[in-house]
């Protein structure tokens, strides 16, 4: 990297944000460390746009720490329905509740304590502290990486544990004195608006001079794309078991492995018997079963693909073993929160129950 006057960049920076910056972001008004958090969060893996309906949302139902701490973790997952990752969301949860018992029910303003927080790492640590007090604390989020890996060309992949340990670096070498909360703001804005993913926009960009790749016109190599591993492919069935009152049973996932915390239809291991699963876990005997249409899901490792199974009882079923890991629900009613796929498959279904379930199937 070559020898770029610290202030410049940030104060290049900073003049750019001052003109063409956002300002109105909702958690800018009032700029409170747990409005900052809750922003933090839900941008981890959201854009700005998709955000600002379910932080509005989110803070006009859970203001502060000691509500969210006090809610129950279905009313935040329901919030949360339809942004994913909701591992995010238990963490903001069960950090509230943290928060409450060790803080006073107030987000520490010590860097090392937030870090103790779940769901709080070092960029959104120092992105609390920054925007919200103004303290001297580098960001490197997903924009920022960007940004930094092509200003100071730095080639391989941003996930890497050496590249990130050099994008640290760089990013804290290029905070300014002051205007802290500005510039965090400033640099992810500058990612999200001028240095973006497909098309960056270098002639607006006001650290366009000095900046490694753009002289080099190599900005389409930066940042390294990650070492391409194919995700494996898992099957599994949904069980949507009907009773005559034409609920579909649902459990709540557990807390660990995927959509922990939702409620979902039992799940069927590839190549386990729907039938068998019935009678022994449930003490249930199938009347008539209809195979819907496959659903794919991608999470970060594996490939999900879902068979959902519509599933008709015989005889009434009149309870469950326990209301808070199982219920039954109307496809009219309101659900709990569901994860996205299962939502949708939920739509469907809602759609379709005109149609009746086919002749019965002899297990
Ligand atoms: Fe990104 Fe281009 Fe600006 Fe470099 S000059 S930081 S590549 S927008």
């Amino acid at each position: 990297m070559s020898a770029v006057p610290i202030a410049s960049f940030a104060q290049r920076l900073l003049t750019w944000f001052d003109q063409h910056g956002r300002h109105d972001l909702p958690w800018q008004h009032p700029r409170s460390a747990y409005r900052v958090w809750i922003s933090e969060v839900m941008l981890q893996q959201t854009q700005v746009k998709t955000v600002i309906p379910y932080f509005e949302k989110f803070v006009a139902r859970f203001p502060d720490v000691t509500t969210l701490a006090k809610a129950a973790l279905d009313d935040v997952l329901l919030l949360w329905a339809g942004l994913g990752y909701y591992a995010r969301a238990r963490n903001l949860h069960r950090a509230a509740q943290q928060m409450l018992a060790q803080h006073g029910g107030e987000l520490p303003q010590d860097f090392e304590a937030l870090l103790q927080l779940p769901g709080i790492g070092r960029s959104t640590a120092g992105a609390i502290l920054a925007q919200a007090h103004g303290a001297r604390h580098a960001i490197l989020d997903g924009n920022v990486k960007r940004v930094l890996a092509r200003y100071a060309a730095v080639g391989e992949w941003p996930g890497h544990p050496r590249a990130s340990l050099q994008l640290w670096e760089i990013s804290e070498s290029l905070l300014p004195p002051q205007r802290l909360a500005d510039y965090t703001q400033a640099i992810m804005d500058l990612g999200a608006s001028v240095c973006t993913r497909r098309v960056p926009a270098c002639l607006r960009c006001p650290v366009s001079a000095d900046c490694q790749a753009h002289i080099a016109q190599r900005v389409a190599e930066y940042p390294a794309p990650k070492p391409r591993r194919d995700r494996p492919l898992r099957l599994a069935s949904a069980l949507l078991i009907e009773n005559a009152a034409g609920e579909i049973l649902l459990e709540r996932r557990p807390p660990a492995g995927i959509w922990g915390g939702l409620w979902c239809p039992p799940l069927l291991e590839e190549n386990a018997d729907a039938a068998t699963m019935l009678r022994e876990r449930y003490g249930l005997q199938l009347a008539a079963l209809q195979t819907l249409p496959t659903l794919r899901h991608a999470f970060t490792h594996f490939e999900l693909q879902l068979q959902p199974l519509r599933i008709q009882l015989v005889g009434i079923i009149h309870s469950v073993r326990d209301a808070s890991s199982q219920r039954w629900v109307k496809l009219s009613d309101a659900p709990p929160a569901l994860p996205t796929p299962i939502a949708r498959l939920f739509q469907q279904l809602k759609m379709s129950t005109d149609q009746p379930c086919p002749e019965p199937f002899t297990a």
